[in-house]
């Protein structure tokens, strides 16, 4: 990614968080310095591909069916793609927005974001000096639901919840037959768990 916004006259700042962890930086200076600066981001991480899960090399980018196939191919080398493609038109042509456009590639989002984000907005703020907004992956894209075609609109992420199960019953001797079994009552309640479908509302 340095290399092609190198190639192009551009110096982005490249910051290993740990040992190939790199995250890239360049910042295009806008017209109006005094104008809010904007935060255009990707990541460069993906999660692991097993070769024998793929019926193509996951890592080779194949064109098939008139797409690219591969891991990370949405999530997300398409923007990070297209970032990179806008920043070389502006470093060609000499285009420029009116704010100050950061462009970061972060190298990890997919597992925690240590290496990433976080260590960045952590060691290294400065690069975030003006930015009021940002951009970055997911939403703008439709889906054919019902034969219709649908904009998504994201009103909540999924998250965690951590449970506690505890079941009582009779204490019992391995010689001795009893109904009454904790560990028969909480194995049903997590294979009931395990096997409940949510509601889509
Ligand atoms: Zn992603």
């Amino acid at each position: 990614m340095a290399e092609l916004i190198t190639e192009v006259g551009l110096e982005p700042q490249y910051f290993e968080s740990a040992p190939g962890r790199a995250n890239v930086f360049t910042r295009i200076e806008g017209t109006d310095p005094s104008a809010d600066a904007l935060l255009v981001h990707g990541h460069l991480d993906v999660v692991p591909a097993l070769a024998d899960d793929w019926s193509v090399d996951p890592f080779a980018g194949e064109v098939k069916d008139g797409m690219i196939w591969g891991r990370g191919a949405v999530d997300m080398k398409d923007m990070d793609a297209m970032m990179l493609s806008v920043m070389r038109h502006m470093a060609r042509t000499g285009d420029r927005a009116k704010r100050d456009i950061v462009f970061g590639f972060f190298a990890d989002e997919e597992a925690g974001m240590s290496y990433g984000s976080k260590w960045i907005t952590q060691n290294h703020p400065e690069l975030f000096d003006g930015v009021t907004d940002a951009l970055s992956e997911v939403g703008g894209y439709s889906a054919n639901i019902g034969g219709q075609r649908a904009y998504l609109l994201q009103t909540a992420e999924k998250g965690l919840m951590w449970l506690n199960l505890i079941a009582k019953g009779e204490a019992g001797h391995g010689s001795g037959l009893h109904e009454n079994n904790a560990v028969t009552r909480l194995s049903r309640a997590m294979a009931n768990i395990g096997e409940y479908t949510c509601p889509l509302s």
